[in-house]
């Protein structure tokens, strides 16, 4: 019997085209550009890292690692949470390493979410939430934030209240938070909390830029699993890729209570079973450096940002500052931009320079149609060409 001459993908990927990042860095590829679309530094993480990773790569740690991950990663990581978040996890049961934080957030929706089960989340969000939600059949209910007139990204806390209802299953938080740069208040954080133990939901916090927040920031980074009440509900998500510059090596762990953490491993180990084996020790070692590498580390990206956010106002962007990650998201309508995605389609071709459009991050994509996005974790003189070409811009229109 002949196939059926339709496609083959099953109906609910069918929406989620090639991802943004692969698109644009292919377009940067062939048109020589700057890239500042993807999210990824080109300049290699600790030397001590390095090191441990072609050691274990030499020393025979070249086969399936446990499945929950190395113990001595699993407990890199408790003593990290310990260090910086005040946060206590037990090696053995609470924390599991995953194929970076993406399989961790997937392994996190398909693991608690029932088909018809409502996830709430904020607009724009990471791209691959609206698909690993859809695997699982459940529903997003985004809650969007907008640029409020200080030029901070902020959600109106009604709409928030509206979002939660008695399908919700959980709530996926991602602060520091990628498009926007945003670092979530205290004060919002406490009303997520006040919300998911009002609903009796669950809470996962994506919190790959925990070490990129802003010394002029309002507030620190602040775990939502240590607000009262949280840390029984919470999966916390960690990824060495970001705190590491080593996003090409895919490993991320998720801490939690045992039953959410166990839940997490079971279906992890049917979706990669284990990973990285040689590159988790290499991972323990960089969790273990004193408090000056992460110092160093946030300054460095931080004087990053100061150029790319000098530079693109300078080139006549309305700049929304961010307070961590690396990323800044600017307003394209002052250099005649009326819609994001054509905008950075049409970049290369004007000033050889890649950025993404955030409003392929919107269930609304009005609500972020003029706004794109410029990654700054990129040497000085790549930033500072970036931005030269960028300069002549306004001549282009
Ligand atoms: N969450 C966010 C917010 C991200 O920006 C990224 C990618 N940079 C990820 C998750 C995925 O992390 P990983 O590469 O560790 O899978
Ligand atoms: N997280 C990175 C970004 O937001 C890239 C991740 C990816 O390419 N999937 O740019």
């Amino acid at each position: 019997m002949t196939l059926p001459d339709v496609d083959p993908l099953v109906a609910r990927m069918r929406p989620f085209g090639t991802t943004i990042f692969a698109e644009m860095s292919a377009l940067a590829v062939r048109t020589g550009a700057v890239n500042l679309g993807q999210g990824f530094p080109d300049s290699d993480g600790p030397p001590e890292m390095l090191a441990a990773a072609a050691d274990a790569l030499r020393t025979g740690q070249n086969q399936y690692p446990p499945g929950p991950g190395i113990p001595a990663l699993r407990a890199a990581a408790a003593a990290h949470q310990r260090r910086f978040w005040n946060l206590e996890y037990d090696p053995d049961g609470e924390i599991v390493v995953t194929a970076g934080a993406t399989e961790a957030i997937a392994a996190s929706i398909l693991a608690l979410c029932e088909p018809g089960d409502e996830v709430v989340c904020f607009e724009p969000y990471y791209d691959s939430y609206a698909a690993s939600i859809a695997l699982a059949g459940a529903v997003r209910r985004p809650v969007t934030l907008r640029p409020d007139e200080t030029g901070r990204y902020a959600f109106d806390p009604a709409e928030l209240r509206a979002a939660f209802g008695a399908r919700t299953r959980l709530v996926l938080l991602n602060s520091p938070h990628n498009p926007t740069g945003k670092v979530f208040t205290p004060d919002e954080l406490a009303l997520v909390a006040e919300l998911c133990q009002e609903h009796g939901t669950f809470a996962v916090t994506d919190e790959v830029y925990e070490h990129l927040v802003f010394t002029d920031a309002a507030a620190g980074h602040l775990p939502l699993a240590g607000l009262p009440g949280m840390r029984e509900r919470t999966l916390r998500i960690s990824s060495a890729g970001k705190t590491f510059s080593c996003t090409g090596w895919k490993v991320g762990w998720v801490s939690g209570p045992a039953p959410l953490v166990s839940a997490v491993l079971r279906v992890k180990q049917f979706l990669t079973f284990v990973n990285a084996a040689p590159l988790q020790p290499a991972i323990a070692v960089a969790l273990a450096l004193p408090d000056a590498y992460y110092t160093g580390f946030r300054e460095n990206m931080q004087q990053r940002r100061d150029q790319l956010v000098a530079g693109l106002t300078d080139a006549g962007f309305d700049v929304l500052v961010p307070e961590g990650t690396y990323f800044v998201t600017a307003d394209v309508t002052a250099l005649g931009g009326r819609d994001g995605v054509e905008f950075c389609r049409s970049l290369p071709g004007r000033c050889g320079v890649v950025a993404v459009p955030t409003q392929v991050f919107y269930d609304d994509p009005e609500a972020g149609r003029r706004l794109v996005r410029f990654a700054f974790c990129k040497r000085p003189e790549v930033l500072a060409e970036a931005v030269t070409r960028l300069r002549g811009l306004a001549t282009t229109r």
